[in-house]
């Protein structure tokens, strides 16, 4: 069956028009920059107007098409959707419908051959080769929420035209700003393409491949991020795979994500709301579930003698560590659901059952790391 769904997916058909498109870009930029470099020095102005768009450009895709079109992680006000989707529209990455199409089936057939960026095919497919069959038709149930969109439908029907408006008034729009037309396009829409296009399809190639699985390791998706730093936060892609309907992937404060900040501002502005966060204590849930395995494969391939009592251990305390924490989230609702004052006792129980649960699950966790350290210290018996 796998076999047959490959050989189908292998069969897919030429698509011509990015072929000719991405070729033609490449080629131009590869010819067009170092004649450009070496006859001009671009201004700063120049530089400044080109940054602003990639800028632009990267957050209408990772803030647009992905964290609001295609998983509905919060929702905005209209003009802030216009400035999305003019510069979605600037990336030249297809209308939402496709691409939210693509990644939302991207999503549910992650590393089998319907996944329509071919993640499983290697570093090539995922990152550019995919685009040069044509995908599968768009099928209506995936999509549905976005087809009732005037707006999105408009996008959609006038695609190729609006595709062509944005470019050329910006390059133009560059080229009266800093009064070089020909650095405007050399600069300004060659080299921005190339790289807003590239630093994208990292997260359909790299993001699959280099990086670390904190949250799951039952898919492809990783952790990284170095990518992060050249995806405005979409680098956090084991997160993203394992909690797809929140905003937020990079999910430490720590941790790089500057669309998750663009959302967060806009929503302290007024302009965004509804802003979807996976609870913290499930979070957590998650993270001991993907230790666990991580530590059972590596006792398995040591094969120590003291395996099979460190498997029961592992066993029981990451069972408890999930019943605590389940517990914890159940008393946490009911707690919050309560009206302080017609329910003033049952408010304090619970208020104090679920400081001594989250207590119970801190000590819980700091053992659980202990032993995770040990474990995954062990090397195999000589
Ligand atoms: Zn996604
Ligand atoms: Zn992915």
């Amino acid at each position: 069956m796998a076999n047959q769904e490959v050989m189908q997916a292998d069969k897919k058909e030429i698509s011509w028009v990015p072929i000719v498109f991405i070729v033609t870009y490449h080629l131009a930029l590869l010819v067009a920059l170092p004649l450009y470099l070496m006859s001009y020095t671009p201004s700063w102005l120049m530089i400044g107007c080109t940054f602003l768009l990639i800028i632009c450009s990267g957050f209408s895709i990772t803030a647009g098409y992905h964290r609001l079109y295609s998983h509905r992680t919060y929702v905005t006000k209209k003009p802030i959707e216009w400035v999305l989707l003019f510069f979605g529209t600037l990336s030249t990455q297809g209308s939402v419908f496709r691409w939210c199409y693509d990644h939302r089936v991207h999503h549910q057939h992650l590393d089998s051959a319907r996944d329509p960026y071919e993640t499983p095919k290697g570093f090539w497919h995922s990152h550019l080769l995919w685009m040069f069959k044509k995908g599968a038709p768009i099928e209506d149930k995936y999509i549905k929420d976005l087809k009732q969109r005037k707006l999105l439908e408009f996008q959609d029907k006038y695609y190729g035209q609006l595709v062509l408006l944005t470019n050329v008034t910006t390059t133009l729009l560059v080229a009266w700003i800093t009064g070089d037309l020909i650095g405007a396009f050399v600069i300004s829409f060659l080299l921005r393409l190339f790289i807003n296009h590239h630093t994208t399809w990292f997260i359909n190639s790299l993001a699959h491949m280099w990086g670390a699985k904190p949250y799951s390791t039952e898919h492809s998706a990783v952790n990284n991020f170095i990518l992060a730093f050249l995806t405005y936060g979409e680098g956090y892609h084991n997160f993203h795979h394992t909690f797809a309907s929140d905003y937020r992937n990079g999910v430490r404060w720590y941790q790089f994500d500057p669309t998750k900040y663009l959302i967060w501002g806009l929503s302290k502005m007024g302009l965004a709301s509804g802003l979807k966060r996976t609870d913290g204590l499930m979070i957590k849930k998650r993270l001991v579930q993907a230790d666990r395995k991580l530590l059972m494969e590596h006792l398995s391939e040591i094969r120590d003698t003291n395996s099979q009592v460190l498997e029961e251990y592992i066993e029981q305390l990451s069972e408890k560590l999930s019943a605590t924490i389940t517990s914890a989230k159940t008393t946490l609702e009911r707690y919050r659901s309560l009206d302080r004052k017609q329910n003033h006792i049952e408010f304090e129980e619970l208020k104090t059952k679920f400081n001594e649960l989250r207590s119970e699950i801190s000590r819980d966790l700091k053992t659980w790391r202990r032993l995770c350290n040990f474990v995954l210290k062990m090397q195999p018996a000589v």
